[in-house]
């Protein structure tokens, strides 16, 4: 494989280059500042989000929307509003830590994600001057609260499906129709809109509340997220200014669509701190809870669940901030001032992006899961926060793209990547065809850590392989192959998360700990990526092929495994002493 020493990774790249460890963002490579903002994000949560808990799960708008504005003060909600229109204008790592340390308070977390990202970032991104200057700077302070309108009744997936219209009137805009599931809907003033001009041209508007003919429905009744606003917003012959098109007429769905590039990525970050929470709960829990005359930390079977939780957050954390390492780097060579340039420079990751919001949110629920688990029959009361984490943690599959959606795309976007030349994939899968048919076994790399490497090598060409074998089969009909791509995109997010890992272990300051998760994630992500595979392959082959085409996946994917029981009770006990995850 080719050695990639440019300064700016290509989007889907970490699937057929190797990059030096050290062009790999780590969590341990935070700057000074970057940290500062962490521990100022964390006391902010600590001292003024949580001790109102109780409130915000009461629906007290008063508490949401004070501590908004707490966050205008502390300048989190313009960090990627340019600094002309009130905004900071930090770099994508920082908006990871915000993301990452707000999301202790999922309810919370998600009005906040409703106004500052997908409910502000439109106007950042397509807005005219004039709706820069007009509506930013207020924005940033939380003097207006906004949110953002796109799914209906009928089609959250199928967005451009849209019934609601917008007919020209004069000098107005009259919008017709009904947007469902609208976070802040309650106490938004801003709502940015999706509308067909004359049942065409799906495009964007911003409505406000006192628009005339603009109301919103009741409360959802939620599984979680008791505490964040969801209503529906009803438009009746909603009279809306002719200036407020946000981008073009009939392109709405570039807004739509650009804007959830970094809030899946932040979903992803979100994840990983509430995934946290819940791990030091259930760590401080299992240390004090008594069954048998023993701690329950003390117990096998509880330490494999403290250490796999761990194990989860740690590859999630590091695929994370390594997505918004590589954002920056590309940002690097934009203008800032410009808003396409930067929308170009982060659509560049769209693949790691769905990657960490579908691998993201799949770790919390297994991590909130095993918390409600560790706390047995506690963990079922309401009485223990864990139960709100685990009914909070399940929209976040849904929602920002369903997690099927973003499966669908990882494959489509690669393969697409590959088709405009993009990405050198046809070449790469050849190659690694060439490999296997030719039987020969590539020698272990030498220095630190050479098997795993070796592994994490063999892994990527076990995808490529098992791809280029399922595209030779379909053609260009397998993007009608779901559960195929389905397979595909986990075998991907794997990849993406081996291959993370292995680089976080190689920079500096790694222990032998983190060798322990890094080889136990190995073992069962191999084994994973081999039960994806040899169903790709089963279903594109048969008989004599099918056997060969077997054989050659286990070949390249031969890792032996390791002691991972020895690992993880090293894991859990590391964690038992600490009190807290402190990978
Ligand atoms: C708490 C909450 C807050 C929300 N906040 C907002 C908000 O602020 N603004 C907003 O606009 N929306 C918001 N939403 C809506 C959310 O984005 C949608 O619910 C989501 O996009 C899914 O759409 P849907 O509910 O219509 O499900 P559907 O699209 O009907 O999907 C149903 C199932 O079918 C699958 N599916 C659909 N299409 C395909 C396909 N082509 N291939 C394979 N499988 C498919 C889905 O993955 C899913 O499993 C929110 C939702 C919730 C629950």
């Amino acid at each position: 494989m080719a050695k990639q020493m440019s300064a700016v990774t290509k989007g889907g790249s970490f699937l057929i280059n190797e990059s030096p460890a050290e062009d790999v963002f780590t969590p341990e490579d935070f700057s000074e500042e970057q940290t500062m903002i962490r521990d100022m994000t964390e006391q902010f949560v600590e001292e003024e989000v949580v001790p109102q808990v109780a409130k915000i799960e009461a629906k007290d708008w008063s508490v949401t929307t004070g501590l908004l504005k707490r966050c205008g003060d502390l300048g989190l909600l313009g960090i990627e509003v340019p600094e002309q229109y009130g905004g900071e204008n930090l770099d994508k790592v920082s908006a990871m830590i915000v993301a990452e340390q707000l999301a202790r308070v999922a309810s919370f977390a998600v009005s906040y994600g409703g106004h500052a990202g997908i409910g502000t970032l439109p106007i950042v991104y397509f807005g005219k001057e004039e709706h820069k200057k007009k509506y930013l700077p207020r924005l940033c302070k939380a003097e207006l609260i906004s949110a953002y309108a796109l799914s209906e009744a009928g089609g959250g997936s199928d967005a451009l499906a849209a019934k609601t219209t917008a007919n020209r009137s004069g000098d107005h805009w009259v919008l017709n129709g009904e947007k469902m599931w609208i976070t802040n809907a309650a106490f938004a003033d801003v709502f940015i809109t999706f509308a067909k001009v004359d049942g065409q041209q799906f495009s964007c508007f911003i409505v406000e509340k006192g628009d005339p003919g603009v109301s919103t429905g009741a409360e959802e009744h939620k599984m979680g997220l008791w505490g964040s606003s969801t209503r529906t917003l009803v438009l009746d012959s909603a009279k809306i200014p002719i200036d407020n098109v946000i981008g073009e007429i009939g392109k709405g769905h570039h807004v739509a669509f650009n804007i959830l590039n970094t809030g899946r990525a932040k979903l992803g970050a979100g994840a990983a701190g509430a995934a946290k929470t819940a791990l030091n709960d259930a760590i401080r829990y299992a240390k004090q809870r008594i069954a048998f005359n023993k701690p329950i930390s003390s117990f096998g079977a509880i330490k494999h669940k403290l250490a796999e939780m761990a194990i989860r957050i740690w590859v999630t954390e590091g695929m994370v901030y390594r997505s918004a390492g590589m954002m920056d780097r590309a940002l690097e060579n934009a203008d800032l001032n410009n808003a396409q340039q930067v929308l170009k420079a982060i659509e560049e990751y769209a693949i790691e992006c769905s990657i960490l919001k579908v691998y993201g949110t799949e770790a919390l629920d297994y991590v909130v899961d095993e918390a409600v688990q560790v706390y047995g029959g506690y963990g079922f009361s309401a009485e223990y926060p864990v139960e709100r984490y685990y009914r909070d943690s399940r929209v976040n599959r849904i929602f920002e793209g369903t997690n099927e959606i973003n499966r669908l795309l990882i494959p489509g976007m690669l393969l697409k990547r590959g088709a405009s030349g993009q990405l050198p994939l046809h070449a790469a899968v050849k190659a690694v065809v060439d490999e296997v048919m030719s039987a020969s076994i590539p020698a272990e790399p030498s220095g630190p850590f050479g098997a795993e490497v070796a592994a994490v090598a063999q892994a990527k060409k076990a995808v490529l392989f098992v791809a280029g074998s399922a595209l030779q089969k379909h053609g260009d009909a397998i993007k009608d192959e779901q559960e195929v791509l389905m397979h595909i995109s986990n075998m991907v997010m794997e990849t993406y998360a081996l291959d993370t890992a292995i680089h976080r272990l190689m920079k500096k300051g790694s222990t032998d700990l983190h060798a322990d998760v890094v080889r136990t994630f190995i073992t069962d992500a191999t084994a994973r990526i081999e039960f994806s595979g040899k169903q790709v392959l089963a279903a594109a082959s048969e008989g004599d092929i099918l056997r060969t085409q077997l054989s050659a996946l286990r070949r390249l994917l031969r890792w032996a495994p390791t002691n991972t029981v020895k690992a993880r009770q090293r894991i859990a006990e590391h964690l038992t002493d600490q009190g807290r995850y402190t990978l």
